[in-house]
């Protein structure tokens, strides 16, 4: 028996024909063949998270994709999630982390997400290679280990010792219900801020001067902010809630940790990105030095917002230009903070940094007009003619060239008496104040190792083996 002869293929409209012989029948028919499609990405699981905490109800709860591989914990090859009695917690079987709000399995999966968007956010504005952890050097491939409810106080920490994000939990005076800070993406956020910064700048958080502190501290806010930022919904949202005016005062995007706030009886939030800090009112107490940087990034973003949402109203949507306004001045910081010095950078050390990156990435002039404006402000570096062009109302919004002096990229440091003195980390969160970054060998610390428990106890340590003798 000869074998049936096929026709070829043919292609019609884009669809594919297959001219097939039927034996039986003695005939050929000509039949439609699907057409191949390739396959879909199959990696990536659902998470519903907070979007600000339980206490911001628009944007509330809402459904996030995080397109990789997450394996059950949840965890990934950077992140692992540890909570007694409830991990690993187990993805359904469409592999989504989808849980009741209120519940430790959703406590988990919220937790790991806010991690995970924030490593990737960074990752994605240098291009998408990994960054490594403190202690991912030589080879060491170890993940961070997030523990959403790691006990009782009024507490979240970044401990590079124990490569992890300790996330505490407590019920304020008067209150029935705890306040668990791994609900809150602000303050989750803010502790995978220092996390990332830790990574890439080793030797800023056990050493330097005030300054150096704060801008760890204000990394943690700015995180948040941007995380926020790069969020469609969020940016769509604080779009239509005050529309389009960052300064306005009910803003969850300048307001950080609004419910731990509210817990402490403060009603914008824990800190607020959006204030007039200046460096000569906050000494050398480092969390309210955080606030004068974290502040100026804040109202320069402001700016260049305004900026751009008037010269591109007739063709983008203002929440898509908010977008996409933070996410160049975002990638402008991080490059700067990279470019910076190993120990000891001050705010002047990045602004400058800044300053060059904006006019390397052929930014607009006003943009840097917009910087140097709001550090001279806040008395972090000096101008050599006043700048009295914005508190007198008088930048011409509409003009990419405007200048008030020259087009500087390098400005003198504002000196303040606070510069030499130790750091007061007293007011910051629980990373600043824990003793592997204060206490034990400053060369140790400062060189980005690990600081152990017999490290931070030496000096005392030593004295006993002389009394024991
Ligand atoms: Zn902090």
């Amino acid at each position: 028996m000869s074998t049936p002869a096929r026709a070829p293929i043919s292609e019609q409209h884009a669809i594919l024909y297959e001219t097939v012989y039927l034996p039986l029948r003695g005939e050929a028919r000509t039949i439609p063949r699907p057409i191949p499609r390739p396959l879909p990405f199959r990696a990536g699981s659902r998470f519903l998270i907070w979007k600000q905490d339980p206490t911001v109800a628009d944007p509330g709860v809402r459904m996030s994709f995080i397109p990789s591989l997450i394996l059950d914990g949840p965890h990934d090859s950077r992140i692992a999630t540890d909570l007694s009695g409830t991990t690993p917690v187990h993805p359904n079987i469409n592999r989504d982390f989808l849980f009741a709000p209120g519940t430790p399995e959703f406590d988990c999966a919220h937790s790991f997400a806010v991690v995970r968007e924030t490593l990737t956010m960074y990752q994605r504005i240098l291009g998408g290679a990994p960054m490594p952890w403190a202690w991912n050097t030589g080879g060491n491939t170890d993940c961070l280990t997030v523990f959403p409810r790691a006990g009782v106080t009024a507490n979240a920490f970044y401990s590079r010792s124990q490569k992890a994000l300790k996330f505490f939990y407590f019920t304020p005076t008067g209150a029935s219900l705890p306040v668990y800070t791994c609900r809150s993406l602000d303050i989750v956020a803010h502790e995978c801020g220092h996390a990332v910064l830790d990574g890439i700048k080793p030797g800023w958080l056990g050493g330097g001067t005030p300054q150096t502190g704060g801008l760890h501290e204000a990394f943690g806010d700015l995180t948040a902010i941007f995380l926020a930022c790069s969020q469609l919904d969020q940016v769509e949202a604080a779009i239509a809630l005050s529309k389009g005016n960052l300064h306005d005062k009910n803003l969850f995007l300048s307001a950080l940790a609004e419910q731990f706030g509210s817990a402490l009886g403060l009603p914008h939030g824990l800190r607020n990105a959006d204030n007039d800090l200046k460096l000569s009112q906050v000494g050398n107490e480092v969390h309210a030095i955080s606030q004068v940087f974290t502040g100026a990034i804040y109202d320069t973003l402001a700016d260049i917002y305004q900026f751009e949402k008037n010269a591109q109203a007739a063709t983008k949507d203002p929440a898509r230009v908010l977008l996409e306004v933070a996410a160049r001045l975002q990638k402008v910081l991080l490059d700067a903070l990279l470019a910076a010095p190993a120990m000891g950078a001050t705010f002047a050390d990045v602004v400058n940094k800044m300053l060059n990156i904006s006019n390397a990435n052929g930014e607009p002039p006003i943009y840097r007009t917009f910087l140097r404006n709001q550090f001279t402000l806040r008395e972090v570096v000096v101008s050599p003619v006043p700048l009295t062009a914005m508190r007198e109302g008088r930048i011409n919004m509409s003009d990419p060239n405007f200048l008030e002096g020259k087009d500087l990229l390098s400005m003198e440091a504002c000196r303040h008496p606070a510069d030499r003195a130790p750091q007061d980390r007293s007011k910051c969160c629980g990373t600043m104040q824990l003793p592997e970054y204060t206490m034990g060998d400053p060369k140790k610390r400062e060189s980005g190792a690990s600081i152990t428990d017999e490290d931070i106890m030496s000096g005392e340590l030593l004295e006993l083996a002389g009394a024991f003798k």
